[in-house]
């Protein structure tokens, strides 16, 4: 496989008991991945002004000070590191057109914390696909596929003239954002039992409506928990994953990704590769 993965051990350290975000997702994703041939990167944290880039200077305040903390995502010692490291291997993914598999993840958390409406910031600290998009400035076209809405993105990149964000998301689930599109931000919701078919076909159709030639890049928020069972499914299976990987590879842009969710550490391994192949043979 050519796609490399930043990966750094530093991030199975924390842990957050009771959530299902933990260190063992990705540690069991890595251990399969590692059968596979893929090269790793070791990445560096970002810088703390690269953080604002996404964040206002008094919500990077409170995180470094421990001083923000909600159900999902607590004020666990050292977690503004940890972030720091995570938005950091955005940041190399984006440079080396690679995968980032940190923790934790970014797409939930807006510029002031929790976004639009809600309370509570989904598992995450920093946006990470934000924070690397910005970072290089390049006209990137954002793609979505968590089983969740980016309602942190989204916030961020509302109205921005250089960015488009498309997520094809579960309807009636957190963060109940994303019925509708706005502006440069495009939006579909799909029911649970949608399936592989249903969801790709959306996918599909979402990228035939945009114009890619003002894109120099796609970034890409790459979240497996739609698959069937897991925390947002709406019924995918590793098939629908490399069709996925298929479709944002004809696209033939540099492209980056971002790991945000999946929590079944059996399966999010296997999805990742399946999706990494789509990717990688999509002609
Ligand atoms: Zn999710």
């Amino acid at each position: 496989m050519t796609t490399k993965i930043i990966f750094s051990k530093i991030c199975l350290e924390y842990t957050c008991p009771g959530s299902p975000e933990t260190a063992e997702r990705i540690g069991w994703a890595v251990k399969f991945l590692k059968t596979k041939k893929f090269t790793f990167i070791k990445p560096e944290p970002c810088a703390d002004d690269d953080l604002l880039l996404a964040h206002s200077p008094a919500y990077v305040k409170a995180v470094k000070k421990g001083e923000i903390g909600d159900a999902d995502s607590p004020a666990i010692s050292g977690i503004y590191d940890y972030a720091k490291l995570s938005a950091g291997a955005a940041i190399a993914a984006a440079k080396n057109n690679a995968f980032c598999l940190m923790r934790p993840p970014g797409h939930h958390v807006g510029i002031n914390g929790a976004a639009l409406g809600v309370t509570t910031r989904g598992f995450c600290y920093f946006n990470n696909i934000a924070i690397a998009v910005k970072a290089l400035g390049k006209k990137t076209l954002i793609i979505d596929f968590d089983g969740h809405h980016g309602n942190g993105t989204e916030e961020i990149f509302l109205g921005d003239e250089n960015v488009s964000y498309l997520s094809v998301h579960r309807l009636g689930i957190y963060p109940w954002t994303g019925k509708t599109s706005r502006q440069n931000c495009i939006n579909f919701g799909l029911p649970d039992k949608s399936g592989d078919g249903l969801y790709v076909e959306t996918l599909k159709n979402a990228l035939l409506s945009l114009d890619f030639a003002k894109f120099e890049q796609i970034g890409v928020s790459a979240g497996f928990d739609t698959h069937d069972g897991d925390l947002a499914s709406i019924g995918l299976s590793s098939k629908g994953f490399s069709e996925i990987g298929k479709l944002i590879g004809k696209l033939g842009k540099p492209t980056f990704f971002v790991f945000e969710g999946g929590y079944d550490g059996e399966t999010v391994g296997k999805d990742i590769y399946a999706f990494l192949k789509g990717f990688e043979n999509a002609d």
